[in-house]
């Protein structure tokens, strides 16, 4: 099965795309993580997208899909994926419908996650996540069980996303909004889309794109 979550910064395409990896055996792909371990490795690719991602703006189509077709290739995707952040432009979503031709396969839902823009904010503004398992949380939305330390591992050390600030968030908003919100026809006209309440709460957004699969 081969799932692309679509939808603007904060709308909880990650949270989800864990969900359906532990639910479904299938591999998350978040480009967003990729590009993120690359700068922290200090890679040719990572020096030339900090400085676009800390501005929020959109790295060049051809970094991004060369990435993803290395990605797609590897073993844990052999049962299938789900594309977290991936892809953002029209040239993307081409490159990977012929990703997809060469290698025999195909996408089966495309689900957008629909949030108003002011609950994107709130969302982005208490996201952190923790820094040695990567376990997201939210300040008001998703408090860790016990003050300062992670659910999943205990650790007490958490991160937050140098781009997860105010000055930053309205660019991204706006790369969305005209750069990736022209794939939700994209795909429409491809019979592939369907939308879920991504304003609902963690769990009910879970229900709606489980019953989006079944269909
Ligand atoms: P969010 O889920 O909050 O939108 P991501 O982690 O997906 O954030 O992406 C963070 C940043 O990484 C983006 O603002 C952009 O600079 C870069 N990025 C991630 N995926 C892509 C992509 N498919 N194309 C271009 N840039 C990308
Ligand atoms: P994205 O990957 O689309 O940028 P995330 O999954 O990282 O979004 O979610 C952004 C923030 O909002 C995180 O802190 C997460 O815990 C929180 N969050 C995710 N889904 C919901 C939801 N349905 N209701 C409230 N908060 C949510
Ligand atoms: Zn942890």
């Amino acid at each position: 099965m081969n799932l692309i979550l679509l939808g603007p910064p904060g709308a909880g395409k990650g949270t989800q795309a864990k969900r359906l990896e532990e639910r479904h055996g299938i591999a998350q792909i978040s480009t967003g993580d990729m590009l993120r371990a690359e700068v922290k490795s200090g890679s040719e690719i990572g020096r030339q997208a900090k400085a676009i991602m800390e501005q929020g703006a959109l790295v060049p189509d051809d970094i991004i899909t060369t990435m993803l077709a290395k990605r797609v290739s590897q073993p844990d995707c052999a049962k299938g994926f789900i594309l977290d952040g991936f892809p953002r432009t029209t040239p993307q979503a081409e490159a990977l419908d012929r990703m997809l031709r060469e290698k025999g396969l195909q996408l089966d839902h495309v689900i957008e996650l629909q949030v108003d823009d002011d609950a994107l904010v709130e969302r982005i503004a208490g996201r952190f996540t923790c820094a040695k398992c990567g376990a997201g949380y939210h300040d008001t939305f998703k408090p860790t069980a016990k003050p300062g330390v992670c659910d999943a591992c205990g650790s007490t050390e958490f991160v937050r996303r140098a781009d997860d600030k105010a000055e930053t968030v309205a660019a991204r908003l706006e790369a969305y909004h005209r750069q990736t919100a022209p794939l939700l026809p994209y795909y429409q006209a491809q019979g592939k889309l369907s939308a879920v309440d991504g304003m609902a709460g963690m769990d009910e957004v879970a229900s709606q794109i489980e019953a989006v699969l079944a269909k």
